[in-house]
């Protein structure tokens, strides 16, 4: 009875592995950036990419080059999105949006390569400071709307939280959740943030209960206006310390 348990086993595990052989001769796998075969993100375009020097980031906002004076989470900058200060307590991004990194996001977002989500989490890992984690936290993902699930099949944000989670050891849950949002993309500053505002809301409250301090992750930070809406829901639901971590700075 074992011996066919682990015949049937052994047969399977060689029909997968016969599967990805003629699934890689058929669709080898190349770099999303350079195109080069072998690895779904090559080594060289690895060692391209433009990472953010963590040392010269704003320790607040986490924008490149805002560690003495930050242009981007100034008084002026946040009245454009209707604030008078960060609802979260600090951000960090691992990569300037480039070219080279939009295609990236686009291809695992996009066209389904889903095998960069352990490429982008690995840097969202590694940027995310010791101290973040020194407290009990908790990991939670932007959801995405309803339309861009049904759209691409999967979610992508779950999906990368849960590979930051495996990373660095640290609890997943999503408690958030989205009312249709119009698709931030094309939005500028200030209608990206009246087109989030108030969308968020923590499902469950009472039955979830919302841990003190969570670290929100998302794929880009572009103006902010999403995680900032997304901490504010966490804040009201009861988290008392909400940080950020996204894999790209635009
Ligand atoms: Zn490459
Ligand atoms: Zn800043």
């Amino acid at each position: 009875m074992q011996a066919s348990h682990a015949l049937r086993q052994y047969a399977h595990a060689y029909a997968q592995a016969a599967a990805e052989v003629v699934a890689e001769s058929l669709w080898p796998t190349r770099c999303v950036v350079c195109g080069a075969l072998g690895e779904v993100l090559c080594s060289s375009c690895v060692a391209q990419l433009p990472f953010i020097d963590q040392a010269r980031a704003c320790p607040r906002c986490g924008a490149p080059f805002g560690q003495h004076q930050c242009c981007e989470c100034n008084s002026f900058s946040l009245k454009g999105l209707g604030r008078s200060c960060l609802p979260f307590n600090s951000c960090v991004s691992a990569v300037h949006y480039s070219e080279d990194v939009a295609r990236i996001v686009r291809a695992r977002k996009d066209h389904d390569e889903r095998r960069l989500a352990r490429v982008m989490a690995f840097y969202i890992a590694c940027a995310i400071p010791p101290a973040w984690m020194e407290e009990p936290a908790v990991l939670v993902p932007v959801p995405g709307t309803v339309a861009a699930l049904r759209r691409r099949g999967f979610d992508h944000g779950l999906e990368l939280v849960k590979e930051v989670g495996q990373l660095i050891d640290l609890p997943v849950k999503s408690v958030l959740r989205v009312a249709q949002t119009q698709d931030q993309r094309g939005l500028g500053r200030q209608l990206r943030a009246q087109n989030v505002s108030g969308r968020f809301s923590v499902q469950g409250v009472g039955v979830t209960h919302v841990p003190a301090r969570v670290i929100l992750v998302d794929d880009v930070y572009t103006t902010g206006s999403t995680v900032m809406a997304a901490t504010d829901a966490l804040r009201e639901a009861g988290a008392a310390e909400v940080f950020v971590a996204s894999f790209a700075r635009v």
